[in-house]
């Protein structure tokens, strides 16, 4: 821990060295007392480790703007489907919060088991963003088939339970990807159908889901080819790793999403279904 906090001292931007060592003494002393009372949490490491920080970074920092912003943007008072708002808000925030624990505890002392733990929490974050954000468009796509939108709804939460389980049950990258073919699927057939004038939405939404799904296809396969770092070993250890990469498509992505539902969600507030 001292190690660690010398070094930082040393990088210290321009404070004077008492400031500094002031800082950094309050500082590890409540990290210290609140971990240790917490759970038994590698504090040292975490705090050195650049990676992990700028990890945390990186899924820190927008998950504080999700949480803020996101609910601002929302068009509570035109819902006539309250319950869409709640469940897109959830399916935003829900990668971040996971990524967040994920990167956060990942030097926990308790080793593989826990590592375990956080990756399932990560996955499920996935998992949710996957199920939830899918929802608002298969209601708005058949906004005027009731009956067809009540089983496409049921039709994906069902897929998506057993996409939950082979992802957080997949023992590599690559198939931890694959798992989720299966929704990615489900929801083409429902751009598709928008595509083809079969099912209804804002005509701007399917531009933005495309681009949704496309960015965080890309993220992915950036994340598990291990590229720019597998290039040039050593020269992004700290920055610009695919791992960071990906995190910042998948943001990009969330808010394509979120670009997407709101327009949606407006719409159905002034559409009215044709008469048969
Ligand atoms: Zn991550």
């Amino acid at each position: 821990m001292r190690l660690c906090l010398q070094t930082c001292r040393s990088r210290s931007l321009g404070f004077p060295g008492w400031v500094w060592a002031g800082i950094v003494t309050k500082v590890e002393d409540q990290i210290t007392q609140l971990m240790s009372l917490v759970c038994r949490y590698r504090v040292a490491a975490c705090l050195s480790a650049q990676v992990s920080r700028s990890l945390f970074l990186l899924a820190g920092i927008p998950l504080l703007g999700f949480l803020v912003l996101l609910p601002l943007q929302i068009p509570w008072r035109q819902l006539s489907v309250s319950w869409l708002g709640v469940v897109h808000y959830l399916a935003c925030v829900s990668p971040q919060l996971g990524s967040v624990l994920y990167h956060l505890f990942m030097n926990h002392y308790g080793g593989a088991p826990v590592y375990r733990k956080l990756l399932t929490l990560d996955m499920c974050g996935i998992c949710l963003v996957n199920t939830l954000g899918a929802l608002p468009i298969i209601y708005c796509t058949l906004l005027c088939q009731p009956a067809w939108r009540s089983l496409a709804l049921l039709a994906y939460s069902a897929l998506s339970s057993y996409v939950i389980y082979c992802a957080v049950s997949a023992h590599s990258n690559v198939s931890r990807l694959c798992s989720f073919t299966w929704q990615a699927a489900f929801r083409f057939f429902f751009f598709y159908l928008r595509w083809a004038g079969l099912g209804s939405g804002h005509p701007s939404a399917l531009r933005c889901y495309l681009l949704m799904d496309g960015l965080a296809l890309l993220g992915g396969i950036i994340n598990i080819s291990r590229l720019p770092e597998r290039l040039n070993p050593g020269r992004f250890d700290y920055w610009c790793n695919s791992h960071q990469i990906m995190h910042v498509l998948v943001v990009i992505s969330i808010l394509y999403l979120h670009w997407g539902v709101t327009s949606d969600l407006t719409w159905i507030s002034y559409y009215t279904c044709p008469t048969v």
